[in-house]
This record gives C-alpha cells, structure tokens and sequence, in this order.
C-alpha cells in the first residue's frame, strides 16, 4: 500500500511538473514566432515587389521604357491589399507586365523609311511599294533642272531652292539631273546599264531596285554646262562641285559617295549625288568627319516599311 502511495505520488509530480516546463514555450516562444510570421509576411510583397522593379527598370527613352514606367505607375496605384479580382498586388503587376509586352506595337508602316537618317545601301533595302510623302517639284522650289520633272520631299526641295539659289549667287551653275526615282523607275534605269556595262559594272555605279537613295525623295544628282550636262566624274573637278563640298551641309545635304570610300559605300566617287538629310545632322556629320554611310550605320535607323 505505502509503495502504490509512493508510486501514485510520483506520478502526481511529473504530472504537475510536466506543464509548468510547458508554459514558458506557450507564454513565450509562440507569440514571437506568430509575430515574427507576421512581420515576415507583411514585408515579403514590398521586397519582392522592389526586387521586380529593380530588375525591370525601364531604360531611358524606349518605348518598352516608356510602357514598363506607364504600368509601374498603375501598378503603384492600384491598392496593396487583394484586389476584387482576389489577385495580389505582386500578381496584378504581373499581368500588367505581360500584358504591356503583348501590347507593344510593331512601328506602324512608313515610320523609319520616312525618317530622313534611315539607312539604305547593299544591304538594307526598300521594298517595292515604298513611296516617299510630301513629293513636290524642285523647279517650283527654285532649282534648275535638267530634263523634265523632278520631284524630292518637300523639305528637301525647299532647302535644295536655297542652296541653288546661293550657288548662283557665287556665280556657280548647278542643275539637277535625277532626283525621285520610284522603284519600277530604278528597275528600268538599272535594266539599262545592265544591258550596257554588264551587271558587275552596273552595280558599281547604280542600285538595283530597292537600293537605291533615289527612291527616298531626298536624293538629287546635279549636272551643269561645265560637264555637257552629263552625270560624269569630270563634275567633281568643276568649281560647282567645290562649292557643294564646302556649302552643301549649310543647307542639310550630304555627299554619298566620297572618292576614295568604294569599299566602304559600295559605290565609286560619285561627285554628283547628294542626299538631304536635314540641316543639322549634316553640320553634325561634318563637324564628326565623317562618311554619311559611317554616319548613318551609327544612327541605325534601318528600313521597315
Ligand atoms: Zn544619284
């Protein structure tokens, strides 16, 4: 009897002793760590949604940069709590950032092709349905030409009546020769010198169709007296040609194909052709010493139309 007693009272003791090692843990340790979840839990949608915009941070000027700073600025405005949809904010942010990637437009037709610096040569080409806008006659703009009408953009034609006016005034005589040529009209004047030199030689001195500045509406050849009215190398030996060197970039028009940069245009000297390309990019490329085709590869304004 006094042994079951002692038993019983034993048992009594772990009984009583075993809550009392308890209580700290429960009185304690839960709360913090239901706290600490709590905490955890609050700040988790704030780090990661800095983590995100840290990583998409828009770069500057570009038209994603543009779309990604247009839905970080909806995306702060929409609440941090659940939204009606029951989606977080960390997952609204989400959709917005896939939907601004699905929503980003292809530039529209016409847009680079129009853009005065845009790069036609060998290797970027025009397709055949590409017509320039705004194509007025020079001769309405004060330029003298040589053959029947000529057309250039409207801004090229104005600047081009400029610039003839102040080679006359310098006593220099410039004509232009060709100015727009529409792609059929390059197939046909590039058919030609096929037929003439054989295709090798053509391609030296002409575009096939698609290549060519001419169908830019901002590319002119100029001709005069001096050289028969022709389109010959003997125009960059006249005085006429020595002025468009020196005064041509006043007036935004720039010399395609330089002496001595066959490898790099693809063309021989052509003292001839110039091609407008607005007044101060062509001060800019003088000032850089540099050729339009280097001028224009570094822009990179490619066609896409
Ligand atoms: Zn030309």
């Amino acid at each position: 009897m006094g042994n079951r007693g002692e038993k019983a009272r034993t048992n009594l003791l772990r009984w009583t002793r075993r809550p009392r090692r308890t209580w700290p843990f429960l009185v304690f340790i839960v709360p913090v760590l239901i706290l600490g979840y709590t905490l955890y839990d609050a700040a988790r949608p704030v780090a990661l949604g800095s983590l995100i915009e840290a990583r998409e941070r828009p770069s500057a000027g570009s038209v994603a940069g543009y779309y990604s700073s247009a839905k970080t600025a909806e995306a702060a405005r929409t609440p941090s709590v659940e939204t009606s949809t029951g989606l977080s904010d960390i997952e609204v942010r989400r959709k917005l950032d896939i939907l601004a990637r699905t929503r980003l437009p292809s530039p529209p037709p016409s847009d680079t092709c129009d853009d005065l610096m845009v790069l036609v040569d060998r290797e970027h080409h025009l397709p055949p349905g590409y017509e320039p806008p705004n194509l007025v006659s020079v001769e309405a703009h004060g330029a003298p030409v040589y053959g029947g009408e000529m057309m250039l953009r409207r801004g090229a034609a104005e600047q081009l009546g400029r610039m003839a006016r102040a080679a006359s005034a310098a006593g220099e005589e410039i004509m232009v020769s060709s100015a727009y040529r529409s792609y059929a009209h390059q197939g046909v004047v590039f058919t030609r010198l096929v037929s003439i030199y054989g295709e090798e030689q053509a391609r030296w001195t002409s575009a096939p169709p698609g290549q060519s500045q001419h169908q830019l509406g901002t590319a002119v050849d100029f001709t005069n007296s001096a050289v028969g009215y022709k389109i010959h190398k003997a125009f960059g030996h006249t005085t006429a040609s020595a002025w468009l060197m020196e005064h041509a970039p006043e007036y935004g028009f720039a010399l395609s194909y330089p002496n001595y940069k066959e490898a790099e245009t693809g063309y021989r000297w052509e003292p001839w052709h110039y091609r407008y390309i607005g007044v101060e990019n062509a001060r800019s490329l003088e000032e850089d010493g540099i050729t339009l085709q280097e001028f224009l590869t570094r822009e990179g304004v490619e066609p896409r139309c």
